[in-house]
């Protein structure tokens, strides 16, 4: 499930967008924090490192970056979009103690959708909750 490409420069060329240092830096941030993160996260993840950043920018990268295809935007309980670098066909299980989000492997192509027959499907998600491995040993 990880992308073939590693290298943030690359991986914007083959989806034919513009190399920039800062979508190269938000590029690298989403692919070595592989865990969903908000726009808040990723802005405050990248303002340790560089001062010239405004969350605007970071918004409007992400923005770009979903509509090129590169990141999926997801928005588990309809409050705040979080940004998944895996677009691959996964499901999603939040814990409902820590609030992680876990990816795992499910063909949502392949569920039945008969009844939808004669929709427009624009997205499709498949969302869990529980209690994670982590969260119920303790
Ligand atoms: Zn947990
Ligand atoms: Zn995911």
């Amino acid at each position: 499930m990880k992308p073939a490409l590693s290298i943030p420069a690359d991986i914007l060329k083959t989806h034919k967008i513009r190399v920039s240092s800062q979508r190269v830096q938000v590029l690298a941030y989403l692919l070595d924090h592989q865990c969903h993160p908000t726009v808040d996260q990723i802005y405050s993840g990248l303002l340790k490192d560089i001062h010239i950043l405004s969350k605007t920018t970071v918004y409007n990268t992400l923005t770009l970056f979903v509509s090129s295809g590169l990141v999926r935007g997801i928005s588990i309980e309809g409050n705040e979009t979080r940004y998944d670098i895996t677009v691959g066909n996964h499901g999603h299980f939040k814990c409902e103690s820590c609030g992680e989000i876990y990816d795992f492997n499910i063909d949502i192509d392949s569920l039945p959708t008969e009844d939808l027959s004669c929709f427009m499907i624009n997205d499709k998600n498949v969302y869990f909750k529980g209690i994670c491995p982590k969260c119920l040993l303790l």
